[in-house]
């Protein structure tokens, strides 16, 4: 019998906590008197990239709503909450960079109104980091004081005051994920995506403990084009020339993942946007109707590019974990540590690394690579901080 917590690998402390609240929040709905006693309004489920965040967000909604108060994931309120349709589950996807003021005070407006199935109101922020402050500022304000039947569930990668401000993370009840480890990643694999157990292992160790990656790895061969590219770039490092063309490389296909994943939506907007706005006319009006249009059709541009630089930002940074990953196999063969290499299929490069560079040669590479993500995500720009590393990596 799989409930709404199933999907959530490896995170038995996460999913006990969840349950319980959940028992507690059916309780609060059946004994109006003591109507909030008890019950916590605000959430955050924090974890590294793939562990789950979002994942336990929903299925913690879904309990929520549904109708036995467990998470059932067969009554309608698990199942429209899973499939992102209940009346009463408002989900925040940021697109862009960030999530602007505007859509979160609106947010926070229709969460305030008294919930149509007569449960909860529930509002999940995926990526509470990328709020601007502005945003988070009026979030604030609705989580000091949250409605009695509104309940919010944000999603960071921690609770460090760069992700989310210090009063916000003090208003909200913690739900720390941890990395779930390859074992459990390789076993969901083959439970329910029926992938062979020796393909499920190898991608639950090459995606490094993030389960959306390692199904992308298993199924896709694009996804596995794109990792062999990117472990191939140790070996192609012979001089400076070598390492800016590996930079300029591993840019640009950054570039074209990030183009092909954003083509279609973007071209659907465009389309459904022209539609509605009609084509031309030359009545009395047709002039304003005209420059507002024009205003829209530029602020769609505005969010789709925002969207594609982050599209580009994730696939960089992807390539970027998986580079860390070789290295790190060069550390442990470095020290001898007794550990399952990141990459099986580049065990035996990452050795000969390991002996050519010693330990201390492998760890000054493996920092090259994450001194790269820090500066990307602070701004740096991307080329610039992918040809320092690669000039890092040739040199050691
Ligand atoms: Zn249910």
């Amino acid at each position: 019998m799989s409930d709404v917590f199933a999907e959530l690998v490896g995170q038995d402390d996460a999913v006990d906590t969840l349950r319980r609240a959940a028992a507690a929040a059916a309780d609060v709905l059946r004994n109006t008197a003591g109507a909030g006693a008890g019950m916590t309004h605000a959430w955050i489920f924090t974890g590294p990239p793939g562990s789950g965040r979002s994942v336990a967000a929903r299925a913690f909604a879904a309990a929520l709503q549904c109708v036995h108060g467990t998470g059932c994931g067969a009554c309608p309120g698990c199942h429209t909450t899973l499939t992102g349709t209940h009346a009463d589950v408002r989900l925040v996807v940021p697109e862009g960079l960030s999530i602007g003021v505007t859509e979160m005070r609106a947010l926070v407006l229709r969460a305030a109104s008294t919930p149509s199935g007569g449960r909860w109101q529930v509002v999940i922020v995926e990526d509470a980091d990328r709020l601007t402050e502005a945003a988070g500022n009026a979030l604030l304000k609705a989580v000091e004081e949250p409605p009695p039947r509104t309940v919010f569930l944000l999603c960071a990668p921690s609770t460090h005051p760069e992700d989310v401000s210090v009063t916000i993370r003090s208003r909200c009840r913690l739900v720390p994920l941890r990395q779930p480890p390859p074992g459990a990643v390789a076993e969901v694999l083959v439970r329910r995506d029926g992938i062979a157990p020796d393909v499920a292992q190898w991608a639950a160790a090459a995606a490094q403990g993030h389960v959306g990656r390692a199904r992308r790895l298993a199924r896709d061969p694009q996804a596995q084009q794109r990792r062999s590219a990117v472990l191939g770039v140790p070996r192609r490092l012979t001089g400076v020339g070598a390492a800016f063309d590996a930079a300029s490389a591993l840019i640009e296909a950054a570039e074209a993942e990030a183009e092909a994943a954003v083509a279609e939506t973007d071209a659907a907007e465009k389309a459904a946007l022209q539609t509605a706005l009609g084509a031309g006319g030359t009545g009395r009006g047709a002039a304003g109707a005209a420059r507002g249009s024009a205003g829209q059709i530029k602020e769609l541009e505005k969010r789709q590019k925002s969207r594609a630089t982050r599209a580009q930002r994730d696939a960089l940074d992807r390539a970027l974990v998986d580079l860390a990953g070789f290295y790190r196999d060069a550390v442990t063969a470095a020290v001898g540590a007794p550990v399952a290499p990141v990459h099986t299929d580049t065990a035996e490069l990452s050795r000969a690394g390991a002996q050519k560079w010693t330990a201390e040669g492998a760890l000054r590479r493996l920092e090259a690579v994450l001194e790269c993500r820090q500066a990307i995500t602070a701004n740096v720009k991307p080329r610039i901080a992918v040809e320092a590393m690669m000039l890092a990596l040739w040199k050691g």
